[in-house]
């Protein structure tokens, strides 16, 4: 972060001082906003949608809007996991819902309008899988053409989306990794516009529409705590940037803190974060939670500044406690979510035993995807019962 600043439409991606690592960061006239987003014009706005946001997203006046809804995704009070984990109140926002069924369906739909807006008529992204189907599901609705890269062992349902949505699909034999490092090379050697959320600034500001629906929907009772899961760094820092903004314009009075949860095998952020080092050293991922089984995470910096600005912290869960709690937010709440998407629910019960999180507070944590995009995770999970003989006499010996 060198702080060199540049006006809209001089970059589209990183900062040409830092290269690669220099990921952008986009700030709006936050005074002129106002005049046109704050507490009464929200309240007055029917669009249940992220468009209702649209002065703080970076839409070029007069982009043609994707027809897929998202956003306004609703909020649950979870009493029973609330007094489980020994906090006031536990509430969860399920972004199973999206068009897609995953919180990645917020970027892409930036991501796809900017390209199209720019004329652009191929977008390409690496992913661990969830990216990619919303990239292709907001392509689809847009005519643009999508380019996929995805590791080979991405999850059966999510490479359906994929080829339902017809996108091109490239799987990578290898990791994420492999499939993010080739994905930026046939970028640079085909001209595809990048939906990477680690290279294109823009994204993060579709996953700030999160942080902004947040604090929207919850003004009066604002949480004191906000749980995400985290691999590449991207939502937690756009959950950051939104609950700021709203802040910055009068909508809230306060900032909650943001905690960002890593599975145990997949954690090289929190380790940095735990170490005070602003430096993250590269792991082998390894973790059932598919979504942020993220070994190089490429938006680390940010993740860190954001958190760090909450007063924030970063927890990690093993792949058991993940996995227990797939069934048990399910039962507790309706909300069926894939394993990464229960990571931020796991996450709460180590916060409390570290002491990050007081009997006394209220927590939000984000349920990121549908657990139908995972069903052979979901199914390790649960024992499936014997078949029986269609007659009552079998029901009744099950039922004992
Ligand atoms: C991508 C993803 C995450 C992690 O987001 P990052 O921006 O990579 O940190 C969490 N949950 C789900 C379901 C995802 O698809």
């Amino acid at each position: 972060m060198c702080g060199k600043t540049y006006k809209p439409g001089q970059v589209e991606y990183t900062c040409t001082v830092c290269g690669a690592d220099g990921i952008l960061d986009v700030h709006y006239d936050y005074e002129q906003v106002h005049k046109v987003l704050n507490r009464d014009t929200l309240a007055a706005n029917s669009d249940r949608t992220l468009w209702r946001y649209l002065p703080l997203l970076p839409i070029p006046q007069g982009a043609r809007l994707p027809r897929l809804t998202v956003g306004m995704s609703p909020i649950y009070d979870v009493p029973i996991l609330a007094t489980e984990f020994g906090v006031k109140r536990l509430l969860v926002k399920d972004e199973g819902r999206g068009p897609t069924a995953s919180f990645k369906d917020r970027a892409s739909a930036i991501g796809a309008t900017r390209a199209l807006a720019l004329g652009r008529s191929e977008i390409a992204c690496a992913s661990t899988g969830n990216a990619a189907t919303s990239l292709a599901g907001f392509a689809a609705d847009l005519g643009l053409a999508a380019k996929i890269f995805v590791p080979a062992s991405a999850p059966e349902a999510k490479v359906a989306q994929l080829l339902i949505y017809g996108a091109k699909v490239f799987l990578v034999k290898g990791t994420y990794v492999d499939a993010w490092n080739i994905c930026q090379a046939a970028v640079a050697e085909f001209g595809w516009y990048n939906r990477s959320c680690a290279v294109n600034p823009y994204l993060v500001e579709g996953k700030k529409t999160g942080g902004l629906e947040i604090a929207e929907q919850l003004a009066r009772e604002l949480p004191d705590v906000v749980f995400v899961p985290v691999g590449d760094g991207c939502i937690i820092s756009g959950i950051c940037k939104g609950l700021i903004e709203m802040k910055e314009l009068g909508v809230t009075s306060r900032v909650p803190r943001v905690i960002g949860v890593q599975a145990e095998g997949a954690a090289p952020i929190a380790a940095a974060f735990n170490a005070g080092k602003d430096r993250v050293v590269p792991v082998e991922a390894n973790t059932l939670a598919d979504s942020i089984s993220v070994g190089t995470p490429r938006n680390w910096k940010k993740a860190i500044h954001y958190v760090r600005a909450t007063g924030g912290s970063f927890v990690t869960v093993s792949d058991p406690a993940i996995l227990e709690m797939i069934p048990k937010l399910a039962r507790a709440s309706g909300v069926f979510a894939e394993p990464t998407g229960c990571v931020a629910a796991a996450g709460v019960r180590e916060a409390r035993a570290r002491g990050l999180v007081a009997a006394g507070d209220s927590v939000l944590v984000l349920a990121t995807g549908n657990g139908l995009k995972d069903v052979r995770g979901a199914m390790r999970a649960v024992t499936l019962p014997e078949p029986v003989t269609p007659d009552l006499a079998a029901i009744r010996q099950a039922l004992s």
